[in-house]
């Protein structure tokens, strides 16, 4: 560095003017030169930062990169920006002195990040894989950090004119897109429809869904199909998923018998489904009380027994990989629990009512269930096995009335809550909300058979 700028940058009585007059009126070369070997950042020179005051009240929008941040708020020209991640049993003082940050600068910044709300808790829960996107500090230009430390959250770290380091919590731009996805199913719902893009968390709330009202091991066959429609939260400056809400509809056409359910918020604001009379999707016991998503196809597996309900197999079996967890069928009290001779490790719900279920073959039951203990409907009360008389893994489903048993597939089984008189029309309004925009989306489905819709932007809160 020339011996002009040293002093320049010593004299603090004239630093606070000069320093802007020295950024602005170095040989614009200098700058240019430095910046080009140290980074491929475009350097606008119109654009050069100058000192704003900053809104400390509202969240701001994060940008993709430290340069634009440094711009947004006047902090001090950074280049050369690198990026890191942060490892396994490190904090981020490690990981800054690892990408040769001094260790004064490391205090600093650290303690500004500390001086952040919850600033402790942040710095003390910084996720392993987390990226650093730095740019450490010469003479001339600032040290600066961003690190993307939650879904929609990145801290920004900077230093100012005067040297000093800041910290300030940006929310990262999303947008909301509204997507429509139709699938045919080829083997499985489950394959057919990762295949045709549905993320699996959501494919997850869709299995669950139907898995009342579907059974999903002998329902289902090729050539059926399915709709669904949600909402994906785009994180813009990575471009990728961030997270998706919950379906707003779901429909699934089984050979010609279509079921369709739409989204509505309970008074506890969780979200419930309804057929479009406001009948609910929940069943007071499951058709298929397993994870649908780990069935084992019914075909070319000759050594799964996957009987439907006969004279002489009163049950219906589900071909699922030794593990797999079983659900309660319905709220209940545990009636039998453990060895009961050719149905091996086996478990008995008496449910409210004339009904039980009951599950054998298991290879493990689940700790907490003993005879009389109370279970609520999807808890996992044992695992998938081939204990007792059974040539392969899978769960052999009992439902009993009055201590018969009966096929599942025949009975109807009441319902859960419906939506009550008072708010059907309220219900209804929602339906034909949801209606229209799947109506707006099949206008611009694809040939994927996929179409999004970007309705809105997250609001900075
Ligand atoms: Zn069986």
């Amino acid at each position: 560095m020339p011996n002009i700028m040293k002093k320049v940058f010593n004299n603090s009585a004239l630093h606070k003017y000069l320093i802007v007059f020295v950024l602005f009126a170095l040989p614009s070369f200098y700058l240019s030169v430095k910046i080009a070997v140290a980074s491929s950042i475009q350097i606008d020179q119109n654009n050069m930062p100058l000192k704003r005051p900053v809104n400390l009240a509202n969240i701001e929008e994060s940008s993709d990169t430290i340069h634009n941040m440094t711009q947004k708020i006047g902090a001090k020209l950074t280049a050369d920006i690198k990026k890191t991640k942060l490892k396994a049993n490190e904090n981020l003082s490690s990981a800054l002195s690892r990408v040769k940050f001094s260790s004064k600068d490391i205090s600093f910044i650290v303690n500004s990040i500390y001086k952040l709300k919850n600033g402790k808790n942040i710095l003390s829960t910084l996720p392993v894989g987390m990226d650093i996107h730095y740019s450490t500090p010469t003479n001339i230009t600032g040290g600066a950090l961003k690190l993307n430390f939650s879904k929609k959250r990145d801290i920004f770290v900077w230093q100012d004119f005067e040297n000093n380091y800041s910290s300030k919590i940006f929310l990262r731009p999303t947008k909301s897109e509204n997507t429509l996805i139709k699938g045919v199913i080829t083997s499985s719902l489950y394959l057919s429809a990762i295949k045709s893009g549905v993320p699996e968390n959501t494919l997850l709330e869709m299995i669950n869904l139907l898995g009342f009202s579907v059974d999903f091991q002998r329902e289902i066959r090729a050539g059926d199909s399915f709709e669904i429609m949600f909402t994906k939260e785009i994180d813009l400056l990575k471009n990728s998923l961030m997270q998706t809400r919950p379906i707003s509809y779901v429909s699934i056409n089984l050979s010609g018998n279509k079921l369709g359910f739409y989204k509505y918020y309970d008074e506890y604001g969780f979200p419930q489904y309804y057929d479009k009379n406001g009948n609910s999707s929940k069943r007071t016991i499951m058709k298929t009380p397993i994870n649908g998503a780990k069935l084992t196809s019914r075909y070319g597996n000759r050594k799964h027994p996957v009987l439907g309900y006969t004279k002489l197999h009163r049950g219906l079996d589900f071909a699922a990989p030794t593990g797999t967890p079983v659900f309660a069928a319905g709220d209940g009290i545990i009636e039998k629990a453990g060895w009961n001779g050719s149905y091996g490790r086996y478990i008995r719900i008496r449910h409210t009512g004339t009904y039980k279920t009951a599950y054998a073959h298991l290879s493990r039951i689940h700790k907490k269930i003993k005879i009389g203990s109370r279970v609520s409907q999807g808890k996992t009360i044992g695992y998938v096995g081939s204990s007792g008389r059974s040539t392969g893994a899978h769960l052999h489903y009992e439902v009993l009335r009055n201590n018969k048993q009966v096929n599942p597939m025949n009975i109807k089984l009441p319902a859960g809550k419906n939506i009550p008189k008072q708010e059907l029309a309220a219900f209804e309004q929602k339906v034909i909300e949801i209606l229209n925009q799947k109506l707006v989306l099949e206008q611009k489905i694809d040939n994927k058979k996929v179409a999004t819709n970007s309705y809105e932007r997250e609001k900075f809160y």
